[in-house]
C-alpha cells in the first residue's frame, strides 16, 4: 500500500508535510515545452526515457507535446506505462528471460511495443515469446557506440542480428539502438562532442552496411539530455530518448557548454522538500532527508538558493547542513534540495506533490501524482 500523500491538492506549499519530492510545475512545463519545440523546429523525433520519470501523467503530457511516445528500461515499467494510456513503447535493454518476454508479448496485444537485442540469441527468445502470444514485437538492434554496456559490435556483427530479426514472422527490425551512456555527464561540450563524433560514425557505417544487406534501418535512436543537440546536428540519428532534461539535477548542472557556463535550457523542476528535526550547534541543521530520501550517487543534493550551507553526510533517514551558521535555516524551517541524480531519487518516492508558483507568495499544490512504477525493476 502507498503512503499517506505529503499533501492534498488545494493546501499551500506551507502545509506540505517533509520530506516530499516536489515538482515545480511551471519549471516542468518550461522544460516540456523546450524540448518539443527544439525537436519539432529540427524535425527529429522525440521518444522521452520514463525510466526518469516512472509515471503515465508525465508520460502524457510528454506525448500531447508532441513526442512519438516513451523509452522504458524495465517490462514492469512497460506494464504500467500502457495500463496508464500509453500506447508506443520501447524498452530499450536486452531482456533474456522468458517470463518478462511473455508479459512484453502480452502488452503488444494492446501497444506497439519494442525492445532492444544484442545478439541472435536474444532475436530468438523475442520471437517465440511473440508467436506464443500471436503478436508482433518491433526491435532495435543495440549495438556499442562507446558506452560499453549492451550493445553488439557496430557493422558487420550488428548486420547479422538484424537479419535474424528480419527473418522471423513475428518480429519487425525497427532500427538502430545506438545510446552512448557514458558520454552524457562528460563534462566538456569537447569530450561529449567527440563521443558523439565516434558514435555517429559506428551508427551511420551500421547504416549503410544493413542498407547494402538490403535491410531498411527506419530509426537510429539513441542520446540523452547531456548530448542531445550533438546526435541532433550530426545528422545521423532522427530519433532522440532524453529523459532528464523534464527535470534537471544538480549533476547535470555541472556539465559546461563551450563557454564553460552551465548549459541552459533545462530549469531545475524537481526538489526534495526537507524539513529541519533539529538544530543542536549553530553551524548544523538535521533534516529529516537522508538516503531513503536522495540519491547520492551522482553527488550529494545541493540546497536551493542557500548559498553557504552544504549538504553532507546522510544517513538513512538524517541530512546534515553545515557550513556559514548564518546560512542554516533553524528547527521547523523547511529547505528545497536539488537531487543529485534526479532518476534514483524518484525511485524513492511514492507522490510527486505538483506546486504551482513553487518560488513565489502564492506557492500551492495544484495536484499529487503517484510515482507510480516506483519499485518497478523486473
Ligand atoms: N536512453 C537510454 C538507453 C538510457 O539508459 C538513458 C539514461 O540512462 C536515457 C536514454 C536518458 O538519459 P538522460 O536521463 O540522461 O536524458
Ligand atoms: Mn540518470
Amino acid at each position: 500500500m502507498p503512503s499517506t500523500p505529503p499533501a492534498q491538492p488545494g493546501q499551500s506549499f506551507a502545509e506540505i508535510d517533509t520530506p516530499a519530492l516536489v515538482l515545480d510545475l511551471d519549471a516542468f512545463e518550461r522544460n516540456l515545452v523546450a524540448m518539443a519545440a527544439f525537436s519539432e523546429a529540427r524535425g527529429i523525433r522525440l521518444r522521452p526515457h520514463a525510466k526518469t520519470h516512472k509515471s503515465p501523467e508525465i508520460a502524457l503530457r510528454q506525448i500531447a507535446h508532441g513526442a512519438v511516445g516513451q523509452c522504458c528500461q524495465k517490462v514492469s515499467e512497460a506494464e504500467i506505462l500502457v495500463a496508464g494510456g500509453v500506447g508506443d513503447v520501447l524498452v530499450t535493454n536486452e531482456i533474456a528471460s522468458p517470463a518478462k518476454l511473455d508479459r512484453l508479448a502480452i502488452l503488444a496485444r494492446t501497444a506497439r511495443i519494442g525492445l532492444c537485442v544484442d545478439h541472435p540469441d536474444g532475436v530468438r527468445d523475442a520471437a517465440e515469446a511473440a508467436a506464443r502470444h500471436d503478436v508482433v514485437l518491433d526491435v532495435m538492434v543495440e549495438i556499442d557506440v562507446g558506452g560499453r554496456r549492451c550493445g553488439v559490435a557496430p557493422g558487420e556483427a550488428a548486420v547479422r542480428v538484424a537479419e535474424a530479426v528480419a527473418r522471423s514472422n513475428t518480429l519487425r527490425f525497427a532500427g538502430l539502438q545506438a545510446y552512448h551512456g557514458a558520454a552524457q555527464h562528460m563534462r566538456s561540450i569537447d569530450e561529449r562532442s567527440e563521443a558523439i563524433e565516434r558514435a555517429g560514425l559506428a551508427a551511420r557505417n551500421t547504416a549503410e552496411r544493413l542498407a547494402q544487406a538490403g535491410l531498411e534501418c527506419p530509426i537510429i535512436s539513441g542520446a540523452g539530455t547531456g548530448t542531445y543537440e550533438l546526435e541532433t546536428q550530426s545528422g545521423i540519428w532522427n530519433e532522440l530518448q532524453c529523459g532528464s532534461y523534464i527535470f534537471m539535477d544538480a549533476d547535470y548542472a555541472r556539465n559546461r557548454q563551450a563557454d564553460g557556463s552551465p548549459f541552459r535550457s533545462f530549469e531545475h523542476a524537481l526538489f526534495i522538500l526537507a524539513g529541519v528535526m533539529s538544530k543542536p550547534v549553530p553551524d548544523r541543521a538535521i533534516l529529516d532527508a537522508g538516503h531513503k530520501s536522495a540519491a547520492v550517487d551522482s553527488g550529494m543534493p545541493v540546497p536551493f538558493q542557500r548559498e553557504g550551507a552544504i549538504y553532507t553526510k546522510p544517513s538513512d533517514e538524517h541530512g546534515i547542513l553545515t557550513g556559514d551558521p548564518i546560512a542554516l535555516p533553524h528547527r521547523g524551517d523547511r529547505v528545497l534540495l536539488i537531487p543529485g541524480h534526479c532518476d534514483p531519487t524518484v525511485n524513492l518516492h511514492d507522490w510527486y506533490v505538483c506546486v504551482r508558483g513553487l518560488h513565489g507568495p502564492d506557492a500551492h499544490v495544484e495536484a499529487v501524482w503517484p510515482v507510480a512504477a516506483r519499485g518497478a525493476v523486473t
